[in-house]
C-alpha cells in the first residue's frame, strides 16, 4: 500500500520548497515531489538573485503585493535560515531624457504598491553612489537586496525536512489518478497517496495540473540568457543596475548585478522559445548582453567572463502580448483537492514565502491547519572558510586537518567543506549539489583545478563510481572509464 500524505507539493523550487517549509509549521503530513536529483534545479537556480522591492509589477496585482511583503522579510528569513542576504539598493537608469518618464512611471508604480525608499536621482547622484555608471538619471530603490537562491532553497528544504516534511526527489510525477478521497501520485513504479495536490512545478505546472484533470492552462517559456564576470568586476558597481525598462522588452531588461558571492551578472535576454528544458546560451546573445553591458558600465571592458548560463521565465502571456500576466495562485476549479501555482515567474524568489503563506490561507479554507508546537524556523549554517579572518581561518584549522586542504582553489573552499556538503540532509551526493552548497567549481576556473578532487573525494570516501557520476540529471555522465 503507497504511503499517504495529506498533503503533496510537485516541485523542489524555491516556491515549492517555501510551502512545504511554511507546511511544516502545522501538523498535517506533507511530501514533496521533485523530480531533479535536487531542490532548486529549475528556474530557482537559474535568474538574477535580486530581492524585488515592488515597484515592477501593476499596483493591485498579487505579484507586486506579494513582492513587497516578501522584500520586506527577506533579511529576517534568511537570518533564521542561515542563507545569506544584503541590502544593496538598485538604479533604475535613464540613458537619456527620453528614459525619464518611464522611470516616474515605475517611481509611481511603487508609491501605489507601498514600495519604500524609493527617490529619483540626478546624474550626480548617481556619479555619487554609483562613479563608473553611465546615466542621465535614475530610480533609487533603498530596499532591493540580493541573495544566494541555492542556498536560499535548499536552506527551505532543509527546514521543511527538519520539521517532518518528507523529500522525494528523482520523482517526475508523471501519472495522477483521482481516487474516491484523493490522489495517487506515481513516477515509475513508485507512487504515493494524497488527499491534497499543491502544484508548484514552475515550467511544468499547466502539464502537472493537466495530469490531474485540469487543462485549463498553458505556460510560455521566456529564455534569459547571462554572462558570469570574473570577481575584479565587482568593484566597479555596488548595487544592481538595470536600464529604464522598454515596453515589450518581455523581461526588465539587460542589467548588471553584483552577486552575494562577489561576481557579476550580465543580463537577462528575453526570448520565447519551444522548449522547457533548453536553458543553453547562444553565441549571438552572448555578443549582445555585453555590448548592452558596456552602455551601462564602459569600465566593464577591461573584465573577464567566466562562465554563461540560461534560466526560463514561466509566461502565461505569449510572445508580442502586449498585457500583465499576473500570478495566478488558486484552487482548481476542474479538479477538487488540487491548488495551482501557475506563471509564477520574477519576482517569484522574493515572492517565495509570502505565496506559501497564501497556499496556506486558501488550504485553510477547506481543512484544519493545526499548529504544530514543536516547528523549529531556524537552521544553522557554517560561516564559509573564506569568510573567516586569517587568525579564525588559523584557529578552525589547528583542530581539523581537512580545514587545511584547499580544495577549491578560485573559492578557497577546504575538504571539510565537501564533505559537509556530501553530507548535506537531503542526501544529495552530485558533483552540482557540492557546487550549490559549497561553491566550489564556481570560480574562474570553472572546475578545471578542483572538479576531479572532488570527484575523488565521492569514490574513496562514499564509494560513488566515477562511471556512475553526472554533471546533472540522468543523461550527463562525466566518464566511461580510467586511463592509468
Ligand atoms: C531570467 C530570470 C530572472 C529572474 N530573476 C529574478 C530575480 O532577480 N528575483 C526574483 O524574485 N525572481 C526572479 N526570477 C523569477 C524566479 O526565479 C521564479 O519566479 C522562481 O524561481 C519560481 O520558482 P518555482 O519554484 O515556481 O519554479 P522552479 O524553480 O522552476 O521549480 C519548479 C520545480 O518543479 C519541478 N517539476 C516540474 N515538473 C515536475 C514533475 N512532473 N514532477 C516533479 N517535479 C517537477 C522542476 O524540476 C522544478 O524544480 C527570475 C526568473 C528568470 C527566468
Amino acid at each position: 500500500m503507497e504511503k499517504r500524505f495529506d498533503v503533496a507539493i510537485v516541485g523542489g523550487g524555491a516556491v515549492g520548497c517555501a510551502i512545504a517549509r511554511e507546511l511544516s509549521r502545522s501538523a498535517l503530513s506533507v511530501a514533496l515531489l521533485e523530480k531533479e536529483n535536487d531542490v532548486a534545479r529549475g528556474t530557482s537556480g537559474k535568474n538574477s538573485a535580486v530581492v524585488h522591492a515592488g515597484f515592477n509589477n501593476p499596483p493591485a496585482s498579487l505579484a507586486a503585493r506579494l513582492c513587497v511583503e516578501g522584500c520586506a522579510g527577506f533579511a529576517a528569513a534568511c537570518r533564521e535560515l542561515g542563507v545569506p542576504y544584503r541590502r544593496t539598493g538598485k538604479l533604475v537608469t535613464a540613458l537619456g531624457a527620453e528614459d525619464i518618464p518611464l522611470l516616474e512611471r515605475l517611481l509611481a508604480q511603487g508609491r501605489a504598491s507601498g514600495v519604500p525608499d524609493l527617490a529619483l536621482w540626478t546624474r550626480e547622484q548617481v556619479r555619487a553612489r554609483e562613479p563608473h555608471i553611465q546615466a542621465a538619471a535614475a530610480l533609487w530603490s533603498g530596499s532591493t537586496g540580493i541573495t544566494n537562491p541555492l542556498l536560499y532553497t535548499i536552506a527551505l528544504a532543509e527546514n521543511a525536512l527538519a520539521n517532518g516534511a518528507e523529500i522525494f526527489l528523482n520523482f517526475p510525477v508523471e501519472a495522477i489518478l483521482r481516487t474516491g478521497d484523493g490522489f495517487i501520485l506515481r513516477s515509475g513504479r513508485r507512487a504515493l497517496r494524497a488527499d491534497w495536490i499543491v502544484n508548484a512545478a514552475g515550467l511544468y505546472a499547466d502539464r502537472v495540473a493537466a495530469l490531474a484533470g485540469d487543462d485549463g492552462y498553458r505556460i510560455y517559456p521566456c529564455r534569459g540568457e547571462y554572462l558570469i564576470l570574473d570577481k575584479p568586476a565587482a568593484a566597479l558597481l555596488r548595487a544592481p543596475v538595470y536600464p529604464a525598462p522598454r515596453p515589450g522588452v518581455g523581461g526588465l531588461g539587460v542589467h548588471l548585478t553584483p552577486t552575494i558571492d562577489g561576481n557579476v551578472l550580465v543580463g537577462p535576454s528575453a526570448e520565447y522559445i519551444s522548449s522547457r528544458s533548453d536553458t543553453g546560451t547562444t553565441a549571438t546573445v552572448m555578443a549582445r548582453l555585453w555590448q548592452e553591458a558596456l552602455l551601462l558600465l564602459p569600465a566593464l571592458a577591461g573584465c573577464a567572463v567566466i562562465a554563461a548560463y540560461a534560466g526560463l521565465r514561466s509566461k502565461i502571456v505569449p510572445a508580442g502580448a502586449q498585457n500583465f500576466g499576473d500570478f495566478i495562485v488558486e484552487h482548481s476549479r476542474r479538479t477538487p483537492g488540487l491548488l495551482n501555482l501557475i506563471g509564477i515567474e520574477s519576482p517569484g524568489l522574493t515572492a517565495s514565502l509570502p505565496l506559501a503563506r497564501l497556499v496556506l490561507r486558501l488550504l485553510g479554507e477547506k481543512i484544519p491547519l493545526p499548529r504544530k508546537a514543536a516547528f523549529q524556523p531556524e537552521r544553522r549554517s557554517a560561516v564559509p572558510f573564506r569568510a573567516l579572518e586569517p587568525e579564525e581561518r588559523q584557529a578552525a584549522a589547528a583542530g581539523d586537518p581537512a580545514l587545511r586542504e584547499i580544495v577549491c582553489r578560485c573559492e578557497t573552499v577546504t575538504r571539510r567543506e565537501i564533505l559537509t556538503a556530501l553530507d548535506n540532509p537531503l542526501g544529495v551526493r552530485s558533483l552540482t549539489g557540492v557546487r550549490a552548497r559549497s561553491r566550489a567549481m564556481t570560480g574562474r576556473c570553472q572546475g578545471g583545478y578542483c572538479q576531479q578532487r572532488i570527484v575523488a573525494i565521492l569514490r574513496d570516501e562514499y564509494g560513488v563510481r566515477p562511471e556512475d557520476m553526472r554533471w546533472q540529471g540522468t543523461e550527463s555522465w562525466l566518464f566511461t572509464g580510467a586511463v592509468k
